[in-house]
């Protein structure tokens, strides 16, 4: 069996895991029994579990790069556990910093950066949450997300807890790397559009276009689960849908309407599915040919496709046409004027500090140097040029709400740098997006950021104009 860490827990047996994933994914039903209770602890890295010498060795073949390197740490600093690198942990502070240390020791001697699992490992050590102690900790049996070092301190929390512990079974749902059915298989047509997609949220517009209900429980079943992922999917036409309503749509001449999706992402192409694009020409039915250009680096080749439907009588054509490119290359081949320009999980700032002050917080913060977490700056170029696309809504999203602020910032220094002094209106300030993905995900960055964030989790809009 070609073993890789699609799911991955400091708290559980991680072969366990995988095989139960592996057997799901071959069709069998989930196991009845929970997952082995009795666990040892690796004793070269004291970050990972195993129900069994037998699994342990399994892993061996995935584990001993990651795990000779945490060693390394603890025999450097003669700790006997990683996270006791500036002593013991005593509240959350302290248990942040020991986390970014711990991780940017072992990218330093790595000497790349930290891989999904590795990202996962440690950032999420299993500590209690009331005490931070690290020793004999009891994972909660129902998200295996957090741990407690008593039942007494479990209970203190429980209140805190209940919030959580539905996202976090979400999170370590073994369903969510099954191959996914596709979404014209889970639902039928959609025949109800929305009246205004302000009130909703992508669950209530999900409802209400297919007229299915969403599963209470999602972890409850592979169905479940399915349907559940197949609403969070209608997540990028949703946040269009979302951001029209801020323009004179109503007012919009043609029938044709184009989107630029830049820096777009393999997984865009799920997003855009015939069943997506159903939900646009329902909520716009003057609209016939919607043409969609995913434009940036990371897309997968050049390719240019059109499909026609029938549907609400009308013939509606799709155009998908893909320029793996930066949007600074695009723009000199073409001179195309979309109808708005999308920009998903846009990443402009990537977390960066990005001014010195910050930085230099940061480094006092966490003991290291502020420059070490930026990363490369690939934006710049592209904001311009998309700034000098005037007139036309920008719409871009952002994962964090800390992101969110610093993308808005990446966008006003590259307007206030341009010559041509563009003038950057707000079409709406940044909001929580009511149609971000429903799948959470858990952040590895950092606590003054949301710990547990979507992909479009906040959405904003501008205007860009000429300075008269
Ligand atoms: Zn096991
Ligand atoms: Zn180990
Ligand atoms: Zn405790
Ligand atoms: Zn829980």
């Amino acid at each position: 069996m070609a073993l890789a860490y699609d799911m991955c827990s400091s708290r559980c047996c991680n072969i366990c895991l995988l095989l139960e994933v592996e057997k799901q994914s071959k069709g069998a039903s989930p196991s009845k029994e929970p997952m082995p209770q009795k666990l040892h602890k690796c004793s070269g890295c004291q970050l990972v579990m195993y129900c069994s010498q037998e699994h342990q060795r399994m892993d061996w073949q995935l584990h001993r790069g990651f795990c000779r390197a945490i060693s390394q740490i603890m025999s450097n600093y003669q700790i006997k556990h990683p996270y006791l690198i500036s002593g013991q942990p005593h509240d959350s502070y302290t248990m942040e910093r020991a986390i970014l240390q711990v991780k940017y020791l072992l990218r330093t001697l790595l000497g790349r950066k930290l891989e999904y699992h590795e990202e996962e490992l440690t950032s999420f050590p299993a500590y209690c949450e009331i005490c931070y102690h690290l020793e004999r900790v009891q994972s909660c049996t129902r998200c295996h997300g957090v741990s407690y070092c008593s039942p007494q301190h479990a209970a203190q929390d429980s209140e805190r807890h209940k919030a959580r512990c539905g996202l976090l079974q979400l999170y370590y749902c073994p369903y969510k790397v099954q191959p996914q059915m596709s979404p014209d298989m889970l639902v039928e047509d959609l025949r109800t559009p929305v009246d205004d997609v302000l009130t909703m949220d992508l669950k209530q517009a999900f409802e209400h276009i297919t007229s299915r209900k969403l599963p209470k429980v999602p972890t409850a079943s592979m169905k479940n689960y399915q349907l559940f992922s197949c609403a969070g999917d209608f997540s990028c036409i949703g946040t269009i849908c979302f951001t029209l309503r801020f323009t004179e749509m109503a007012e919009f001449k043609g029938n044709k309407f184009a989107i630029f999706i830049l820096g777009a992402t393999v997984e865009q192409d799920l997003w855009f599915r015939q069943i997506h694009t159903k939900w646009f020409f329902l909520q716009f039915k003057q609209i016939t040919r919607l043409e969609l250009y995913f434009i940036g680096p990371e897309v997968l080749g050049a390719a240019r496709r059109e499909i026609t439907y029938n549907y609400m009588g009308a013939d509606r054509t799709v155009l998908y046409t893909s320029y793996r490119m930066l949007f600074q290359e695009f723009t000199k081949e073409t001179r195309l004027k979309p109808s708005l320009i999308a920009i998903f999980n846009c990443g402009f700032s990537e977390h960066a500090p990005s001014t010195v002050a910050e930085q230099k917080e940061q480094r006092e913060r966490t003991g290291i140097p502020g420059d070490a977490c930026a990363t490369k700056d690939t934006w710049s170029h592209g904001i311009l040029e998309m700034l000098q696309t005037y007139d036309l809504p920008i719409l871009f999203t952002s994962l964090t709400r800390l992101e969110a602020d610093f993308d808005y910032g990446a966008i006003l220094r590259v307007a206030q740098a341009d010559r041509l002094e563009t003038r950057i209106k707000r079409l709406f300030d940044v909001k929580k997006n009511p149609y971000r993905d429903l799948r959470p995900l858990r952040n590895w960055q950092n606590q003054n950021d949301d710990d547990i964030f979507y992909r479009n989790g906040y959405v904003q809009a501008v205007i860009s104009q000429i300075a008269k």
